[in-house]
């Protein structure tokens, strides 16, 4: 079976993987434990953007949202007039 192959909307190319881009950040306590430093971890803070998917041959972001990303790779789903994925607009 022959499975086909998504193109980026943005430069036209084949995408088979995207970039994704954990946009989520790590807060730590840092502090002195004799003589070394020692980090606690505070609060995992969640981008709202969350995880960012980019076009690996253009870099251009495409998709902030894990189910477009996946219906964009499964490639099924892009039909002109039919989109089932956000793409990130700038
Ligand atoms: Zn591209």
């Amino acid at each position: 079976m022959k499975t086909k192959i998504p193109k980026c909307p943005k430069c036209g190319e084949e995408v088979k993987m995207l970039i994704a881009n954990e946009n989520n950040a790590v807060t730590y306590k840092a502090y002195m434990n004799n003589e070394d430093i020692e980090y606690d971890e505070i609060d995992s803070i969640t981008s709202p953007k969350g995880t960012i998917f980019s076009c690996p041959h253009c870099d251009k972001k495409l998709f902030n949202d894990e189910d477009d990303a996946k219906g964009f790779l499964l490639g099924s789903k892009i039909e002109k007039g039919n989109k089932f994925y956000k793409v990130v607009e700038k």
